[in-house]
């Protein structure tokens, strides 16, 4: 097979390896959290989990710059556990979900709040609020097989070293095999999907020359810096 052109292949590092994670699909979890649920205006009612996507190549390394998207007046940050499928499954019972988990990141859920707030508003989708260039920074990912897989621990992010959200892990309202079960239900799970677990309250603003670090205890921290200019 001869193609027309090579397309990139998004990847993630992996701690203390030198080879990589590549990615094949980013989704992402609304609402995960009962108080970031009721700052954004809902009812934290233990519905089912709702599930949004980014592209693959969303995907930004801690460490990076990101550069301030256009179309936007109020991008946000939200900090998220990051969890990495390791192994294909389609209908995964929560009972089995860990054996298809291949590790955990941190990341980073940039949204472009406005546009976010105005499709919900209209009924039309999200991709544009969600799902733009340069909109998934994520840390190295961390192999299961060593870290084991995190119930609960710290979760938190700072602005220019001020603390905007701080919570724990443990209070998901769905859990990582609860959200694998929920979500293989509608998608084949394959390896190179990441899941991003929704995110605690305390999200707002950033703007050009902001440095966001955040982390999930036990798992590992994110470094990243807005700046201005157009993407790539
Ligand atoms: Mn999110």
């Amino acid at each position: 097979m001869t193609l027309l052109f090579q397309v990139t292949q998004p990847s993630v590092a992996i701690a203390g390896r030198t080879e990589r994670f590549p990615v094949h699909r980013v989704y992402c979890v609304g609402r995960n959290y009962a108080e970031h649920a009721r700052e954004m205006g809902a009812n934290p009612q233990r519905d089912p989990p709702f599930f949004f996507m980014k592209p693959a190549d969303a995907i930004v390394a801690s460490g990076a710059e990101v550069a301030y998207p256009p179309a936007t007046q109020n991008l946000h940050y939200e900090m998220e556990l990051v969890t990495a499928i390791g192994k294909h499954g389609a209908g995964i019972p929560k009972s089995q979900a860990e054996a298809h988990v291949w590790g955990y990141a941190v990341g980073i859920d940039l949204t472009r709040r406005d546009l976010q707030l105005a499709a919900r508003d209209s009924g039309r989708p999200w991709d544009a609020g969600k799902g733009f260039d340069e909109s998934a920074p994520i840390s190295a990912l961390h192999a299961a097989d060593a870290l084991g897989h995190p119930q609960s621990g710290r979760i938190w992010l700072a602005v220019n070293g001020d603390i905007k959200q701080d919570s724990d892990i443990g209070k998901l309202i769905w859990s990582v095999p609860e959200i694998i079960e929920q979500l293989s239900g509608l998608f084949a799970l394959q390896p190179g999907d990441l899941i991003y677990t929704g995110t605690p309250a305390g999200v707002g603003p950033v703007k050009p020359g902001d440095r966001i670090t955040g982390g999930v205890d036990g798992v590992d921290t994110i470094d990243v810096r807005i700046v201005a200019g157009s993407s790539r």
